[in-house]
């Protein structure tokens, strides 16, 4: 196994031929590693035949869920204790929390991932990173951005879960060049800056995590909007999770991220398991490449989107995936038609006089019945304020749009979880 990653040894400009052999090859060694370190997918792979496994043959091997990750933790450590450098939990969004375990060398691919993502989103060796995502309470991605800013060779701030007045104040004496951190954050940071007239204009780069600033036609969210109003062309979409080790940066071309080369295979799967075509969405499903501690085949992210079909402008052959669409048990099917949540927030977020909002959904396997609650600033109501017809215009579906008091949507949104929570699914998921 590799063991140190070289930012100069990145090939995402080579042609795509080539990028697909290199990945066979390291696909093939990184399917035996999983046989021989691994006791998951050593009993997983026992009845399949020990071949050679390209990105067709791959295809023959069963995928990986989270459920199984949780379920059987312990048999997914390739390495002994001793080699464990870092552990971390997965948010626990969906299922039980579980642990993941990184080795040095694993950090060091993590480093070497946000190195090229950041070259690929057009840093510059010796550009100052103001860092506003933590890089403790067992955030993988937090720590990865931080060594990434060290192995490109930039100058890392890591001023992290600070107040938006402490980061004004670094931004003012240090001129940073760039900020990575969390969307809705960032347009607060935003707003902060104009608000106290505090020049923010050496910003030329935004490296959004967390939080899709684009939508299924590539075009900005309300919330990257937000952003852009600040800092024109600033925006940089990325995905990543702390599973499959890897994360995606959108490049220059600003349309779908690049992962590295020689980190991830990557296939997007239709409900059957199988692969759809590039443009069409399904499961992100990751295969990631040279990790050591935890290794994963076929990992089913739950997250949905699509591989943009062609080459990027930018001119590297390697894939760029399109901004994640929802989550899979957040999908919703009404009338034949399937959709996010997100289709309709990304309207509601656009609505001025739309105070707080969130969505149910009830209904049986044939048909969702969504309702969305708004909570109206200044006396204004949900007619008044065209919200169904918004929605509409936007969905094509009609819902029902009930409006609420802003206390109880505040509640309902902010009362279960750190994070806001809008959608609530109380489906009957017995039929
Ligand atoms: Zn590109």
């Amino acid at each position: 196994m590799k063991k140190q990653f070289d930012i100069a040894d990145d090939c995402s400009f080579a042609p795509a031929e080539e990028i697909g052999s290199l990945q066979n090859r390291l696909l093939a060694e990184h399917i035996r590693y999983c046989r021989a370190a691994s006791p998951f997918y050593r009993e997983k792979f026992a009845s399949f035949p020990d071949r050679e496994y390209d990105f067709d043959l791959l295809q023959e091997l069963p995928t990986t869920s989270k459920q199984d990750l949780a379920e059987h933790n312990d048999s997914f450590f390739a390495v002994p204790p001793t080699e464990i450098a870092d552990i971390c939990f997965t948010s626990g969004t969906t299922g039980k929390p579980c642990r993941i375990i990184y080795t040095a060398s694993d950090l060091d691919r993590l480093a070497y991932n946000d190195a090229c993502g950041y070259r690929a989103a057009g840093m510059c060796p010796g550009d100052k990173v103001l860092l506003t995502c933590t890089i403790d309470r067992c955030f993988i991605a937090g720590l990865a951005y931080y060594q990434g800013v060290i192995k490109f060779g930039a100058a890392a701030i890591r001023n992290g879960l600070n107040t938006l007045d402490s980061h004004a104040e670094v931004i003012g004496l240090l001129r940073p060049q760039n900020i990575v951190g969390v969307p809705s954050f960032l347009a607060k940071l935003g707003q902060y800056l104009t608000d106290h007239g505090i020049d923010k204009s050496c910003i030329k780069r935004l490296v959004c995590i967390g939080e899709p600033a684009r939508t299924r036609k590539l075009e900005l969210t309300p919330l990257g909007r937000k952003l852009e109003g600040f800092w024109p062309g600033a925006v940089h979409s990325t995905y990543a999770s702390s599973e499959i080790v890897t994360s995606f940066t959108e490049c220059s071309a600003r349309c779908g991220g690049h992962p590295p080369a020689d980190l991830a295979v990557v296939e997007i799967l239709d409900e059957a398991g199988n692969r759809v075509p590039d443009g069409e969405p399904g499961e992100v499903t990751v295969t990631p490449l040279q990790v050591t501690g935890m290794p994963l085949v076929r990992f089913r992210t739950g997250d949905i989107s699509f591989i943009i079909p062609g080459a990027c402008p930018c001119g590297r052959g390697t894939l760029r995936l399109g901004p994640i669409l929802g989550r899979k048990a957040q999908m919703l099917k009404v009338r034949g038609t399937t959709l996010f949540p997100g289709a309709f927030f990304n309207v509601l977020d656009g609505l001025p006089g739309v105070q707080e909002y969130y969505m149910e959904v009830r209904g049986s396997a044939l048909s969702d019945e969504i309702t969305v609650c708004v909570a109206c600033s200044g006396g204004a109501s949900p007619e008044s304020l065209g919200v169904a017809e918004a929605l509409y215009s936007r969905t094509r579906i009609h819902v029902p749009v009930v409006a609420v008091d802003a206390e109880s949507a505040r509640k309902r949104v902010f009362g279960t979880s750190r994070k806001p929570v809008r959608f609530f699914d109380l489906r009957d998921k017995s039929l």
